[in-house]
Order: structure tokens, then sequence, then C-alpha cells
């Protein structure tokens, strides 16, 4: 079922995998009717995760991403909505030369060949099919994989059931019944599992073990405890316990190509469950009307590469979240800000909460607490400073007030046309965009540091054209220093403010170029302050435990000196 960890199991095992030296791959099919994650309610469905080539999609991609270490094509989500639309467009267009176009053949036909298409150049492709085993929804994908697996041979196909053991609180005894209905319903649809990964409270005992393996007709050596955990990095050494690799691998009758090496693995794990200091970070931003939804799952990527860049210096991450509303409230709750070792404003949309945002940020550039704003967060620093330090006081973004004598933040219109033409279909600016980053500044060092910058022209300029269109490079020179991040907003910097930002003191420290010259600024910095940065991007979907984001890393070193 959703949210028992199937997403996190898949990721594992795939890291287990590449460990073992296979190259890897996931796909993650959402039985919903939607084309993409773009559309749904972020309070139901948490964070939307933002791929390289401008995909809107579930988390469970950013999962893979991060435990992977590998960048995953939007074209790795399949949806109901994006089959049947394929299959209707091709019969509209008469490529089913007359036929009746039916369920069957035609829907696991597409589906075969959208998995195959993303597993072309992986030794092996996981396939996590969302939901639970019942749904309709899911019936047409089963019916596929069952049909696949005709298809590649038997042995090339193992299939791995993630169950829910509860432990009602009355009688405190753990159940296998609901595990047994699923064995049952899955064997319906022919399709009988290799292993079977027991979610709970704590590990299976020898009892249930058995009960399962019995009811499955398995050995008991495929059936795998998944024990509630308190870091998600320890699930794949969990399941290593189990020696579920080595399983897995004689399973699908392969040889291991490497030996494991989980030492860097287990240091940094080490240094997220011991820390040698903590610090705690505010991140202001807009946590309303959300009911039950559990705040920290609106930010997973932001809470993860925080994470990431504490691992890397040993130091352990509290995060508070305030509500930025409450600041506009009460004055005085500003002053509490000064208790904590950084401020980090998120992304965000509407008008909302933020001038309790603009005080927070005006508080961390006045007092030199470190600060780092990410999208919203760069654009209410460009509108705080125009107002406190340029002297613009009406100076606003237009998603707020559109009418405002100094727009700052605005749309551009060059960039409506660039994005129309770009087929991307909503007016947002979405994936990777280059940005040529500016000499002499904290933020070229910072990606220097950390090995993100692309120096080498000519292989960009070959990956252009590269039919993914994985990313926007817009215009660049030789000899420029260029990274690559990923976006998910419609207004900018307004570029007939720059000059007058940056005569005051702010510095851009970098910038996407559009073919026709405009300039879209992507980072700015504050060179006297302790670290102050923030970036009209969104650094945190290239975060990985292995590969903290170099400024995710500069605010956790700064916050950490601070403290
Ligand atoms: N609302 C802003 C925009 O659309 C910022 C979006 C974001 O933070 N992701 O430009």
């Amino acid at each position: 079922m959703s949210g028992v960890g199937k997403g996190l199991a898949t990721a594992s095992i795939g890291k287990i995998l590449q460990q073992y030296g296979f190259k890897t791959t996931a796909v993650k099919i959402d039985p919903y009717i939607n084309y993409d994650a773009g559309t749904l309610r972020p309070t139901e469905h948490g964070e939307v995760w933002v791929t390289e080539d401008g995909g809107e999609i579930d988390q469970d991609l950013g999962n893979y991403e991060r435990f992977l270490n590998m960048e995953i094509s939007k074209r790795n989500n399949i949806t109901t909505g994006q089959i049947y639309k394929a299959v209707i467009d091709k019969e509209r267009k008469g490529e089913y030369l007359g036929e009746t176009v039916q369920f069957i053949p035609h829907i696991p036909n597409e589906i075969k060949r959208r998995i195959k298409e993303s597993a072309r150049g992986y030794d092996v492709a996981l396939v996590e099919i969302g939901g639970t085993i019942g749904d309709y929804e899911n019936i047409p994908f089963l019916f596929a994989l069952k049909s696949m697996e005709r298809e590649i041979g038997e042995e090339n196909v193992m299939y791995i059931l993630i169950t829910y053991l509860p432990v009602p609180g009355h009688i405190e005894e753990m159940k296998t019944k609901p595990t047994q209905q699923a064995i049952k319903m899955l064997s319906e649809n022919g399709i009988f599992p290799d292993f079977i990964l027991c979610r709970a409270r704590a590990p299976l005992d020898r009892v249930r073990k058995k009960k399962i393996e019995t009811y499955a007709n398995i050995d008991a050596e495929h059936v795998i405890s998944a024990p509630d955990v308190d870091t998600l990095y320890s699930v794949p050494l969990n399941f290593e316990k189990e020696r579920l690799g080595q399983k897995i691998i004689t399973k699908l009758k392969l040889q291991a190509r490497k030996k494991p090496n989980w030492r860097r693995w287990r240091e940094l794990l080490q240094h997220v469950e011991h820390p040698t200091k903590r610090i705690t970070i505010a991140m202001v931003g807009k946590y309303v009307d959300i009911g039950d939804y559990k705040l920290a799952d609106s930010y997973i990527s932001i809470n993860q590469a925080l994470e990431h860049a504490a691992a890397a210096h040993n130091v352990g991450i509290d995060i508070s979240w305030i509500d930025s509303k409450e600041l506009e409230k009460d004055r005085r709750k500003i002053e509490k800000l000064k208790n904590y070792h950084g401020i980090l404003i998120p992304g965000g949309f509407g008008a909302t909460g933020v001038r309790g945002k603009m005080r927070a940020i005006q508080y961390a550039r006045e007092e030199g607490i470190p600060f780092l704003g990410l999208c919203y967060g760069l654009q209410w620093a460009v509108v705080e400073f125009a107002r406190n330090v340029c002297g613009y006081k009406e100076a606003n973004s237009t998603e707020v007030d559109p009418k405002t004598k100094y727009p700052v933040i605005d749309i551009i219109p060059t960039q409506r046309e660039i994005i129309a033409d770009r087929r991307y279909g909503a007016s947002m600016r979405l994936g990777a965009y280059a940005a040529t980053l500016r000499k002499g500044t904290r933020i070229l060092d910072l990606y220097k540091r950390s090995n993100r910058l692309k120096e080498d022209m000519v292989k960009i300029a070959q990956l252009e054209r590269d039919p993914g269109e994985r990313f926007r490079l817009g215009v660049l020179h030789r000899g420029e220093k260029v990274v690559l991040e990923r976006h998910r907003h419609r207004y900018e910097v307004a570029p007939q403010f720059v000059d007058v930002l940056e005569g005051n003191g702010l510095i851009f420290s970098g910038y996407h170029q559009c073919e026709d010259g405009t300039k879209l600024m992507e980072f700015l910095e504050l060179p006297a302050h302790p670290y102050f940065v923030a970036t009209q991007a969104h650094p945190e979907f290239k975060s990985r435990l292995e590969r903290p984001a170099p400024l995710f890393t500069g605010f956790v070193e700064a916050a950490a000196s601070a403290g």
C-alpha cells in the first residue's frame, strides 16, 4: 500500500545492485489518470519532484536519484494517463491501420514499450508499481509485466512483494493476514513473488517468517525483514544484513561484478546518526491549511539536502518550521531567530506570509545570520534589498502586486515565448538550465570545490543535441564556468533593476542567457556577510548523500562555524 516505503525499498535495492557492479535504473508506475504530478495537490502528495528534463513527478523518483546517485528522466515515470494518451494519439494518427484498438493487447503493449525504453542500456531495471494489489487501477500494469515475463524469459524477471505487517495496539501481536491476502491476490494475476519484504515496526520473528514461507510457498530465506528505521539511508544496509543483494543476483542467474564497498556510506550514516555537534536551522515558509499532513513532507528534498550537507561535515541538523505569518503578527518573534544557526527560505507561491519572509531575510542580512534562499527565497531577498537598501519602498513581485511601481520580480515576456516555443506546455521555467558563474564569487568557489562546474563546452554542446532535450543551455561562451540546476517557477528578477541592485552592493553571481540575449539572474550573494546566498533554482534536487549540493554545503559550513 502507499506510504509503506515501496519507493525507498526500490531505491535501496537499486543501490545494492549498483554496489555489486550492475548498471541499474528504476521506473515508477503511478496508476492514476493524471498525466503527471504537476497538477496534483502538494498537500496530498508531498513536494513535486523536478527532473533534469523538466518533468514534475512524484517524490519516488527523488529517492531513486538520491540513492542511485544518477539523473533519472521524466520518462521513467509512467502514469495510466500517459499510456492511454499515447495509445489514443497513435489511433488518431492512424498508426493501428484500421485495427480495433482494445485494452488487450494495446494498453499492455504500450506499457511494455515504455518500460523497455527506460531499461535500455541498463543491466537491471526496477519497476515499482504504485498503489495496492487488488486496486482496479494497477491491473493493466500487472498484466503487462506478466506478459513481459513471457517475452524476455522467466529467468529475467523477478517479483518482489512489499507488504505491511500491522501490530494492532489492543493485541500487541504482529499479524500476517494482510500479507496472506496480498499473496493470494497476486496469484490471481499469475504472479508469484520471489521475495517478500516485510515492512513492520520490528523485524520478523521465526514464527512469522515460517507462516509467510508456507503461505507463499517460498523459501524463508526469501522473506526479508524491513523494520522501521530512523535514517532512510540505513535501509540498504539492513537489507544486506539478510544478504538480499546476493540472493537477488542468484535468483536472476547473474554473477556479481564487484565486491560491495559500503565504507563511505556507513561513515556518512554514522555522521547522520551520531554527529559530533548539532545545529538548528529555521525554515521560514508558508505552512497553512495542510490539516494532518506532515509539514516535513512538503519539503522532503530540502530536508534531505540539508542532511547530506550536514553528514559531510559530521554535523547533525535540527529543523524548526516557522510559519512566516507568525512573524507578521508578532514583531518580537523576529528576535527569536537569533537562536538559530541559519535561516532558510524555501520555494513557494502566492501572497500569504511574504511580509514575514522579508522580515526574516532582513534580520538575517542585518544580524549576519547565515541565510539560504531558494527560488521564492531569492525573489523575496531581492524585494527586501530593493526596499530596505535601495530605498524603493514599494518594490514588489508582480506575483503579489501586479501594479507595483517597482516590479523587481516580474514575468519576462521574452521568456514566456521561449517557454511556449520549447513546448513545455505550462508557463513555468521547468527543468535544468545552464548558468554562467561570475569570477571571484563565493558561489563559483563552492561549485568548484564540489566538482560541479562544467568546463567542457564542446561536450555540453554535443549533449545539447541529445534528442531527450535534457536541459536548456541558452547562450554560452568558451571558457565560461557553467553549472546546471533545476527550476520550477514563473517569475524572474526583472533585468532593468539589476544595475541598481548591484550598484547598492548585491552581487548576482550567475545568470542564464536566453537566445534573445535576456539575462535571467540565477544566483545572488552579499560579499561582506558570513553567508547570504540565494538562487532562483532548486539545487536541493541534485543533492545526494555522497554528493551534497554546494550551496547547502556552504550554508551548513557557515551555520556550523557560527554556532
Ligand atoms: N512563485 C515563484 C515563481 O513562480 C517561485 C516559485 C518557487 O519557489 N518554486 O516564480
